[in-house]
């Protein structure tokens, strides 16, 4: 195993940071001197960059120029590494090519691997999977030439042979390459196995590959393939992926049965991973309904309060869970999550022990609330009267609405204020754990435990025990999650508290009992979605004509 080049990987995850940066010595530390040498041929280039534009900078210096000579490369590279503590005669060849990385900028990156090779010292291996990059971002805006593709092949051909097994950067960087060919592309699937070995392959090298064979008319198998893998890692896939078969989709013959075939698959594919796509895909999908009116209508839509949509009059879907799926989740739940020791780590068994005996002598209960979390739900630098007042006012409201509840704190909340304290206790069954416990376990057990029709009470998103119950259940967990979560939005000045109330409707796509498919969207891509229960603003409904 070799590591081409641990720096590179770093430079490219502060990439952007890291160009603004570099550029700030371009001209603080002399490299705009020694540009300003060549400026006397350009005039306009460099003089007229104000100081606090410097992606400016990048664009008029390089984005302008399809070369540069030996002396003008030779000076950056020098400014850079005189200017800048990180950059060493090591890794400022890959720096260099991290900002001349635009599309448009290839003949320039090349350029620059020119003169290295000129100089007889040659790019190393980080450099030219820079350039392959380089190479993939060219190709994402017209199709590269065969020579550019041969080019592209030797490139990857000399990092492979130099080692047999190459680190997961340099993969990635192989992965771009050669998912920018037409004949070759397949070879990289092997290096995403390879990448494996040292950590999960990235968002980016799945994407780039799922888009590929997305793109192919013989390859829908391995895209969706790809796509499973990656969000069982939880990578959610970029939104070029999904574009790649909207585009295909849009090109080939008019297949109605293959049209609907495959467009269904891809919603019920982001019913099941829960997944909110971009405007971007969104604006594909409703072009894609003018392209084939015959087959699909798309039309931007609004919901109405009760999840009604506005297009097709017609009702979302309630998020509740069927008696079956609850029977499952509980079960799994209460016997294979909350029960191992790891999740209960930090209490005792003891502790458990109570804690179970004491819910089945007093469940069921209507809500669960998490103490101290609603407690600390308006800020934790507060008095300890507030903070049990607080709870109280939580307390009070349900109590008001005749439900029976279970209030979960630490002992600690003993020596917080009294009256408010006794409020909680007479009106409501309350259990204290030592304060090193974990709520949450304690807070879904005694829901779960109390049947289906319980409620809870926490701002916690609970994502690690949605994680814990595996692909299979972790939707059904999710979907009972936001039927019964409620949780503090804040208290008013005159003490009132606003609850945030439970949506009772789905809010990832989902096709209605009348047949319409409803896709909620997103502003742009996000590799960590929150995984909140908000309800998206904007929606398509899609119907598909048979
Ligand atoms: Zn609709």
């Amino acid at each position: 195993m070799h590591n081409i080049d641990g720096a590179a990987r770093l430079l490219e995850l502060q990439s952007i940071m890291y160009n603004i940066r570099l550029l700030r010595q371009l001209r603080w530390f002399g490299g705009h001197h020694r540009l300003m040498a060549s400026q006397h041929k350009r005039p306009q280039l460099l003089g007229s960059v104000p100081s606090d534009q410097l992606e400016q900078l990048k664009s008029n210096y390089f984005a302008r120029r399809q070369e540069l000579s030996g002396d003008e490369w030779q000076s950056v590279r020098h400014s850079l590494i005189e200017g800048y503590k990180h950059i060493n005669d090591h890794n400022v060849d890959a720096v260099i090519l991290g900002v001349c990385s635009g599309p448009q900028q290839l003949s320039l990156a090349k350029n620059y691997v020119d003169y290295l090779r000129s100089t007889g010292a040659g790019p190393n291996a980080a450099t030219l999977g820079r350039l392959l990059r380089v190479y993939n971002a060219a190709y994402h805006t017209r199709p590269l030439s065969e020579a550019e593709q041969r080019e592209i092949l030797q490139i990857c051909d000399s990092l492979q042979a130099a080692h047999e097994t190459l680190d997961a950067t340099s993969c990635e960087q192989v992965i771009h390459g050669l998912v920018a060919t037409t004949e070759h592309w397949q070879r990289a699937l092997p290096l995403l196995e390879m990448m494996k070995v040292t950590s999960t392959p990235s968002v980016s090298a799945y994407s780039a590959l799922a888009e590929k064979a997305f793109g192919q008319s013989d390859q829908a198998e391995e895209a969706w393939r790809l796509l499973e893998e990656m969000t069982l890692a939880r990578k959610q896939p970029r939104c070029e992926v999904y574009l790649a078969l909207l585009n295909r989709l849009a090109q080939e013959p008019a297949a109605t049965s293959s049209l609907r075939v495959e467009l269904e698959r891809l919603l019920q594919f982001l019913e099941r991973h829960n997944i909110l796509v971009s405007k971007k895909v969104a604006q594909r999908l409703l072009q894609l309904g003018q392209q084939l009116p015959q087959q699909l209508r798309v039309t931007a839509s609004r919901l109405g309060p009760l999840g009604k949509c506005q297009e097709c009059r017609q009702h979302l879907q309630p998020v509740a869970i069927s008696d079956e799926e609850f029977r499952q989740l509980s079960e799994c739940f209460l016997e294979k999550v909350l029960i191992r020791e790891d999740v209960f780590q930090k209490s005792t068994p003891e502790e458990v022990l109570r804690f179970k005996q004491y819910v089945e002598k007093t469940a069921p209960y209507d809500c669960v609330i998490d103490g101290l979390n609603v407690a600390y739900s308006t800020g934790a630098k507060k008095a300890p009267q507030q903070l049990a007042k607080l709870l109280a006012t939580v307390v009070r409201h349900f109590k008001e609405r005749h439900k029976r509840v279970l209030v979960l704190g630490r002992e600690h909340m003993r020596k917080w204020s009294k009256s408010a304290m006794h409020y909680v206790q007479n009106n409501a069954s309350l259990f204290l754990t030592n304060n090193l416990s974990h709520d949450d376990p304690f807070l879904l057990y005694a829901t779960i435990r109390s049947g289906q029709e319980t409620d809870f009470f926490s701002r916690d998103l609970m994502r690690t025990h949605a994680f814990l119950l595996g692909a299979e259940l972790k939707p059904i967990f999710r979907r009972w999650q936001q039927e019964h979560q409620f949780s503090l939005v804040t208290q008013t000045q005159t003490g009132k508290i606003i609850v945030k109330e439970p949506i009772r409707h789905r809010l990832s796509v989902h096709q209605a009992e009348g047949g319409s498919w409803h896709v909620p969207y997103c502003d742009v891509y996000t590799p960590n979605p929150t995984d909140s229960f908000d309800v998206p603003e904007h929606w398509l409904c899609l119907i598909l004509n048979t």
